[in-house]
């Protein structure tokens, strides 16, 4: 396997995800320095960060972090790029386990039942092939010894496509796009809700705001990125 790792690489060489460097043997997805380098937000740390505001007055919020700040042109952007639409699928699981674990150590997070990923719409994942959220929720149960579901969430279907609409409706749209599967794994329970990106945090209000209108619970948010900070 080795042997055909080390030839693979002669024809593909693997390559840093963020500085764009050729890996080492020991390195998956991004080169020492990137690793060492990665912007972190710390937010996990501190209950009054930024991301908080962004939900302030809108949703009920128990935790809001990102692992990462995002800033256009920065290696953060190459690297929910290459999650996002270069197939690195696995780049979701290698960093959210590495978040799951700096979670673990964190109070405001060990009270959390199980991990959701934001769910894509089933047409864009048949033909991405997977949701890269999935990936990063995978990553954080294994870093937090969380279980996560994708049963619980799920995205209904929509018809008229997103950008004919005008603000206010596409948010009425995102607003629809979310049901609850199964209320009765809900009730009672803190769930971490996960993505890759926190902008303006419309889709992921919608998504809370059906949580808890499915069931009395408590709901804390996890993303690998923002843009806000
Ligand atoms: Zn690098």
């Amino acid at each position: 396997m080795k042997i055909f790792d080390n030839l693979l690489s002669l024809f593909y060489p693997r390559m840093c995800v963020s500085c764009g460097d050729a890996l080492q043997q020991n390195e998956r997805h991004l080169c020492l320095h990137c690793q060492m380098h990665l912007p972190e937000t710390h937010f996990h740390k501190d209950l009054e960060n930024p991301l908080n505001l962004i939900f302030a007055g809108r949703v009920k919020v128990e935790n809001v972090c990102s692992l990462l700040y995002y800033k256009k042109g920065n290696g953060v952007q190459h690297i929910l790029h290459a999650l996002k639409y270069k197939g690195q699928k696995e780049l979701g699981s290698f960093l959210g386990e590495y978040y799951g674990r700096q979670l673990k150590l964190e109070p405001r997070f060990q009270t959390i039942d199980f991990i959701i990923p934001i769910p894509l719409h089933p047409d864009k994942e048949r033909k991405r092939g997977y949701n890269q959220s999935e990936w990063i929720a995978k990553g954080l149960s294994a870093g937090m010894g969380k279980p996560y579901r994708t049963d619980v969430l799920v995205r209904t279907h929509y018809t008229e496509t997103q950008t004919k609409k005008s603000r206010f409706s596409r948010w009425e749209n995102v607003k629809e796009v979310f049901e609850v599967a199964d209320a009765d794994a809900l009730r009672g329970r803190h769930v971490l809700v996960c993505d890759d990106v926190l902008t303006t945090g419309a889709t992921m209000e919608a998504a809370i705001q059906k949580l808890h209108s499915a069931a009395e619970c408590y709901v804390s948010v996890a993303t690998l990125a923002t843009a806000h900070g």
